[in-house]
């Protein structure tokens, strides 16, 4: 039996994780779960699946969790905090750990993995950004495999050749490419000023959580993604491209110096990467559906519009400076994604907030954990700032 723990289980990879491993009991174990706030969710999810522990971020609602499990005379333990998000991590009994949290929140738990040398399914992108060279550095040293989730990581991993850590050039690929849908805002002829939370979180392909859906409307997504690319596979950023593909169908391609690309295609369902990265080097099903290509007709690419969409510019610029630049716009995206969700800053202010501090935090070497939390506080403050600002302007 394989043990695995989800970290962030009650989210949208969460729940798909648990869908796809209650395909096969006969060799998953489900080892502990772990959630933020939603205590009714993660509760019905341990009566389902039985996991040994129970970890809730926040310590009022373990309480809550608690005292449901006890009265429903569950066996599963219940912890707290990041302690026990750590905890749940780096269980002896688990193998396998999705790391599911979303944002910055996820970095410590998921290092924790890493350095319980688990084999980590890495959904949360965001830490791989923050602190790409130190995160790379903890999987080589303590022998974990890293295997990414994003479905653009997990199809890129599918089209390189097995020995791709030997460094691209020396394996013949001349350059990745990632598609995106070009989130709901790709034809909008009209300005993106007005544009609502609910507008934003209106995916075309895809349902995911709000944070991510906000991301791809903006393409921040794309952003982070790139970022991702350069640690997950050593590739310089300029030999990554992104390419606007409204369908979904291709998840990303890998280009060869021969002219050959090879290409993922799929539905968009987050069960296959999920069922990929869990059965890797084997193929289990994962419950999605076959992809009906006479039913796709036909498959359409453009360039994106990084001037319409700032985001990806600023994201790659990131990626070019290096060093604590990923995490302080991580940073600061993470704040103003925030604040629009909870209408306190207009869409077409969020690329705003994140240059202004790119601008004001001064980029270091990502050489410490330490550092690199410092560079995500000042980034934060800076972004909470200039938002209250902003309000003060509009609201005089
Ligand atoms: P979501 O919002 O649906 O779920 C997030 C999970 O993290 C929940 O279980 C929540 O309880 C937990 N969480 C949130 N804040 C936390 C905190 N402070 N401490 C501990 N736990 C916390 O998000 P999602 O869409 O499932 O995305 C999760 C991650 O996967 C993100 O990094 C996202 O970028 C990435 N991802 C998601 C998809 C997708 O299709 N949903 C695709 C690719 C990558
Ligand atoms: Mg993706």
């Amino acid at each position: 039996m394989i043990g695995v723990t989800i970290l962030g289980a009650t989210g949208s990879i969460g729940v798909n994780t648990l869908d796809v491993l209650a395909r096969r009991p006969d060799r998953y174990r489900v080892v502990a779960l772990t959630a933020s706030t939603d205590v009714d969710r993660l509760f019905e999810q341990c009566l389902c699946h039985r996991p040994g522990l129970a970890v809730m971020a926040d310590p009022a609602a373990a309480e809550r969790l608690e005292r449901k499990l006890v009265e429903a005379g569950s066996v599963t333990r219940v912890a707290a905090g990041m302690e026990g998000l750590c905890l749940a991590a780096g269980l002896p009994e688990a193998d396998c750990v999705m790391a599911a949290i979303v944002g910055a929140a996820g970095l410590l738990p998921t290092l924790t993995a890493v350095r319980a040398g688990k084999r980590v399914l890495l959904a949360n992108k965001e830490a791989l950004v923050m602190a790409g060279p130190l995160f790379m550095d903890e999987v080589r040293a303590h022998g974990a495999v890293l295997l990414p989730i994003d479905s653009e990581h997990n199809a890129v991993f599918q089209c390189m050749p097995a020995e791709y850590s030997r460094g691209l050039e020396r394996v013949g690929v001349r350059r990745i490419l990632l598609t995106s849908s070009g989130g709901p805002f790709r034809q909008q002829p009209r300005s993106l000023r007005e544009v609502r939370p609910e507008q934003a979180c209106a995916h075309p392909n895809w349902v995911m959580g709000r944070k991510i859906s906000v991301d791809s409307a903006t393409m921040m997504n794309k952003g982070l993604e790139v970022i991702e690319a350069k640690w997950l596979f050593d590739a310089d950023p300029s030999r990554i491209e992104v390419v606007v593909h409204p369908q979904s169908v291709i998840h990303s391609l890998v280009e060869y110096v021969d002219g050959s690309m090879l290409a993922q295609l799929a539905s968009p369902d987050m069960r296959i990467p999920i069922a990929h990265a869990l059965a890797w080097p084997e193929r289990m099903e994962s419950g999605a559906g076959c992809l009906d290509l006479c039913g796709v007709a036909r498959l359409d690419f453009e360039a994106p519009d990084c001037e319409r969409f700032p985001c990806l510019r600023i994201a790659f610029e990131a990626a070019r400076a290096g060093g604590t630049a990923p995490a302080v716009m991580n940073a600061a995206n993470e704040v103003a994604v925030h604040a629009f969700l909870e209408r306190r800053l207009r869409f077409t202010d969020i690329p705003a907030v994140v240059e202004a501090a790119l601008a004001a935090v001064p980029a270091r070497e990502a050489a410490s954990l330490d550092g690199i939390l410092e560079a995500d506080r000042a980034a934060r403050a800076c972004a909470d700032a200039w938002i209250h600002d902003a309000a003060l302007e509009v609201m005089p």
